[in-house]
């Protein structure tokens, strides 16, 4: 198991790196625009491949790298269903599983910072965002926070966790690196009150200051897709564009989700099944979009959930030398929105 804790000394961001093996997948938690290019060796240095990367909120305090990290490297960017974010390619929501080569993570839906706060659970280990924080909680006086909801959050969900978990945080402002759930429980001072008003009491008494970088962060954090999908409109289609060149035999429509969203949202009928992660197999030479696209010269039109991984599948495809290549302009979600057929699976 490969875990590392990096910290990003203006804001007092910790990001986290994971993955089971040298060599194998990779996922990162919060990282930081500025320290990019770090990660980035990082990966190299440990032949590693980021295929996710996921924030627990939209945060107020730094500018993210997920939009950054998924046009350096392809990968999955991944948040909570609450997030306001412009595009992600993924969105989770509470006892769904974050999945890569040899790891798992539990999502745990943690609101009350901000109401898209989430934490993620990975056997011995959690990590909590702002929601909770070493010998602290993250505030709940802006971007729809609730002290009560931060209450429900740590009581009766992080707390629940086994008195050993290891509680690893979005930040820390005094250099405390990892804490336990039966620690905070004992002596995290915000946590000895008896009742949700007792909390929303202290949190409500904290009087903090405006966060300088809030105006800036935010916005930018909200707009994570906008470069990406300016960047590929000649290649992506309308769902009534769609509509028309569906069922035509020169034209494979290609569904690039994983199976838990293809079961939660349906999939559009006829749709040949390649998951985003596994691309470069399906187009290398022996692998069906390699066959249908090169060899046979047929239209490939790709789909997910919300056209994010459909955009990068096309320039993938460029890349490994397919031509004729589209994708669904706001993937299924688009095509549900505008009332065409889903088909269930099981
Ligand atoms: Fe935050």
């Amino acid at each position: 198991m490969i875990f590392r804790q990096l910290f990003e000394p203006v804001s007092c961001t910790y990001t986290y790196v994971l993955a089971s093996r040298r060599g194998g997948e990779a996922l990162i938690i919060d990282p930081v625009l500025e320290k990019l290019d770090s990660y980035i060796e990082l990966f190299n240095r440990l032949e590693l491949r980021l295929v996710k990367a996921v924030d627990t909120h939209v945060h107020a305090d730094h500018i993210t790298g997920l939009g950054a990290l998924r046009d350096r490297t392809k990968c999955i960017t991944v948040m909570g269903r609450e997030s306001a974010v412009d595009t992600v390619s993924m969105r989770v929501a509470d006892g769904d599983s974050i999945d890569i080569e040899g790891v798992r993570l539990d999502v745990i839906y943690t609101p009350g910072h901000t109401s898209d706060s989430y934490s993620f659970r990975l056997a011995d280990r959690v990590f909590t965002g702002d929601t909770l924080l070493i010998r602290g909680t993250g505030r709940t006086d802006f971007q729809h926070g609730s002290a009560e909801d931060s209450y429900e959050s740590i009581f009766n969900k992080l707390l629940k966790l086994s008195d050993e978990t290891l509680v690893y945080p979005a930040h820390d402002y005094k250099g405390e690196t990892v804490s336990t759930i039966a620690e905070e429980r004992a002596f995290n001072p915000r946590l000895q009150v008896g009742s949700a008003d007792a909390y929303a009491e202290i949190m409500d008494g904290l009087d903090l200051p405006h966060l300088k970088m809030m105006d800036i962060a935010v916005p930018a954090n909200l707009m994570i897709g906008a470069n990406q999908l300016a960047s590929g409109e000649e290649c992506s289609l309308s769902v009534a564009d769609v509509k028309k060149q569906i069922g035509r035999l020169d034209v494979v429509l290609v569904d690039l989700r994983e199976n838990a969203g293809r079961r939660r949202h349906g999939v559009i009928s006829g749709s040949l099944h390649a998951p985003y992660p596994d691309l470069d197999k399906f187009l290398a030479p022996g692998g069906v979009l390699h066959y249908e696209g090169r060899t046979g010269g047929k239209r490939i039109l790709f789909y997910c959930a919300y056209g994010e991984r459909s955009a990068l599948a096309v320039a993938t495809s460029k890349e490994a030398g397919l031509a004729n290549v589209f994708h669904l302009l706001g993937g299924i979600d688009a095509w549900a929105e505008a009332g065409e057929p889903i088909e269930v699976i099981d």
